[in-house]
């Protein structure tokens, strides 16, 4: 006896309509994504009950005429590709010729369209009926140009699917977040969502997506740092909020890969170590990026919403996406520290981060920020040590204190030390070589990089076809993960394609200077003073390679009253 039967096509596709809608939400991200494949500059979304009763998308696209509106809601039908060879050089949001045919199947659809014409202001078109993947009646319609679908009742014959559905607030706030989004992802477009009567989006036209996020998500990123960089088959555009924006979810991150709303943690914690320690561990920075890549080199058929992405190579992406963030923030030049700083005023300074991390400390005591005029100049000694924080009395101005972060203060002086010549007197030759392994390719750069490593006051020594010893390293005050500094370098494509000399120098410092062990509480008076004292010695460098500063001064003090 044969058990085996061919289901119908109607209960084909609504098992096939479970995969791509299966939340409010999802429909009114597919109407939308057609309706900007279709080249609309307006579109007008309107939802009531969370999307259960009442879903209407309309647009200013191109339209369609009366045999494309019919075949649209086919499955497998679609204007988008003609072969799989076309999904290399996609550059729609569609191409499955799903989304459609789903949403009809499980549901009842109104959908008005008709095609532009140069001369006329309302024109011909089409209206078409379907309930629950039937079609009901095929009509003439008077319509502007452009299409309207109006979806009612979803999932009204799927009572599995009804059932579990969330809260309509839920799926309401789920169709906000979409709209956010799509939003976010096409700011030439305007959008408006009308949510049970009430208007929740009004999005203009917008010439960039700085400016739209900036007038979508408002306050985090109205001192946002603006990202732009290209170079050929990557682009990453737009803005990153200030790191004390962070939170402790990812709902502030927006990342669009060629236009598309995806959700990456590779490229999300590329994004944060490129905010290096200014962002907390557990905590995650809020952005708005477009990220731009060759189509060929990704792959968005993995999910069933195209939520999820492919990238042909991973690790490039992460590093160059980690390095433009980190750039954009910390800058060049904002690690230079000029030797005579008495003539410098911080607000001078070029290529400083457009905005400066918040001094914790500062706001908790209010303390004045300390120029470099009013830096810790002269002798003075360590009073006490607070966490990181060294209190300084200085001997010529008895009368007010400094406040030292002695991590940020280590890290500037070994800075500087990495950037002033001639290396070899700071280089500190271990006791015991640290050996590194190399694949075949690390040890081909690694060994057309030996001077420039030389040059920061490391000796590496090449031993075997892809092994390195090395028996130097600059000098330092704490120690430093000097075989991650090593393999971090070596995989940092702004570094290997950095030409100058002087740039590169820059780059490398930085990384190691970044790499350095965490100096950790409780902090010794003799490690204090040690540290001042270098500090001193180094012409108090006023702020740490990160950007931030590393001294604070409070003063006219009756510091008689405390000590
Ligand atoms: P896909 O978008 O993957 O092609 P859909 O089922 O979403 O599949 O749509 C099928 C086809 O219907 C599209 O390829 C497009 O030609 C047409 N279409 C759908 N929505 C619109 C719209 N709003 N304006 C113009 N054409 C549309
Ligand atoms: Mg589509």
């Amino acid at each position: 006896m044969h058990r085996i039967f061919h289901l119908d096509s109607l209960t084909i596709d609504k098992i096939a309509a479970g995969e791509v809608i299966d939340v409010p939400a999802s429909c009114v991200k597919e109407l939308v994504e057609n309706a900007l494949d279709a080249g609309a500059e307006d579109i007008l979304i309107e939802v009531q009950l969370g999307g259960r009763e009442l879903i209407r998308v309309k647009d200013t696209g191109c339209g369609m005429c009366r045999e494309d509106a019919v075949a649209s809601i086919e499955r497998h039908a679609t204007s988008k590709i003609r072969c799989v060879e076309d999904l290399e050089k996609l550059c729609s949001m569609g191409f499955r010729g799903e989304a459609l045919a789903s949403i009809v199947a499980i549901s009842r659809v109104r959908m008005t369209t008709a095609e532009k014409r140069e001369d006329a202001c309302v024109c011909d078109g089409t209206t078409l009926v379907v309930e629950g993947g039937e079609v009901k009646s095929v009509a003439d319609a008077k319509a502007l140009p452009g299409t309207t679908v109006e979806v009612k009742d979803l999932f009204y014959n799927v009572p599995a699917r009804r059932k579990f559905l969330k809260s309509p607030s839920k799926d309401t706030h789920d169709i906000i977040k979409t709209v956010t989004c799509l939003a976010l992802a096409s700011p030439q477009v305007s959008f408006r969502l009308i949510v049970d009567d009430k208007e929740v989006i009004a999005a203009k036209k917008s010439p960039s997506v700085v400016l739209r996020a900036q007038s979508m998500l408002k306050q985090p990123f109205e001192n946002g740092i603006v990202i732009d960089y290209q170079q050929q088959g990557f682009s990453l555009c737009g803005i990153i909020a200030e790191p004390q924006g962070a939170k402790t979810n990812r709902t502030g991150q927006y990342l669009f890969v060629n236009g598309r709303y995806v959700v990456s943690l590779p490229i999300s914690y590329a994004v944060k170590s490129g905010f290096g320690t200014s962002v907390e561990q557990n905590k995650h920075p809020q952005f708005v990026l477009h990220l731009t890549l060759d189509p060929a080199t990704i792959d968005i058929n993995v999910h069933p919403q195209k939520r999820e992405i492919r990238f042909a190579d991973e690790e490039w992406v992460r590093s160059l996406v980690q390095e433009t963030v980190s750039e954009a923030m910390f800058g060049k030049r904002s690690f230079y520290f000029p030797k005579n700083q008495e003539q410098e005023t911080r607000d001078e300074w070029p290529d400083l981060p457009q905005s400066m991390p918040s001094e914790g400390q500062e706001e908790l005591f209010s303390f004045s920020e300390a120029r470099p005029q009013g830096a810790p100049q002269g002798a003075g000694d360590v009073l006490a040590v607070l966490g990181q924080i060294a209190l300084i009395r200085k001997t010529e101005r008895p009368d007010s204190l400094v406040l030292l972060d002695l991590k940020r203060a280590m890290k500037a002086i070994l800075f500087q030390e990495l950037m002033s010549a001639p290396k070899s007197s700071t280089a500190e030759v271990l006791l015991v070589p640290i050996t590194v392994e190399c694949t075949q390719d690390e040890a081909l750069i690694l060994s057309s990089m030996l001077s420039d490593f030389e040059a920061e006051g490391f000796l590496i020594r090449m031993f075997g076809s892809a092994s390195f010893l090395i028996e130097a390293v600059p000098h330092a005050l704490q120690g430093v993960d000097v075989k991650a500094f090593i393999g971090e370098a070596l995989h940092s494509p702004l570094l290997l394609r950095e030409k100058n000399r002087e740039s590169k120098a820059l780059r490398l410092a930085s990384l190691y200077v970044s790499l350095m062990k965490n100096l950790s509480p409780p902090i010794s008076l003799e490690t204090a003073r040690a540290i001042y004292k270098a500090y001193e010695a180094g012409g108090c460098p006023q702020l740490s390679p990160d950007g931030l500063s590393c001294a604070s001064s409070l003063t006219d003090l009756h510091l008689k009253d405390f000590f």
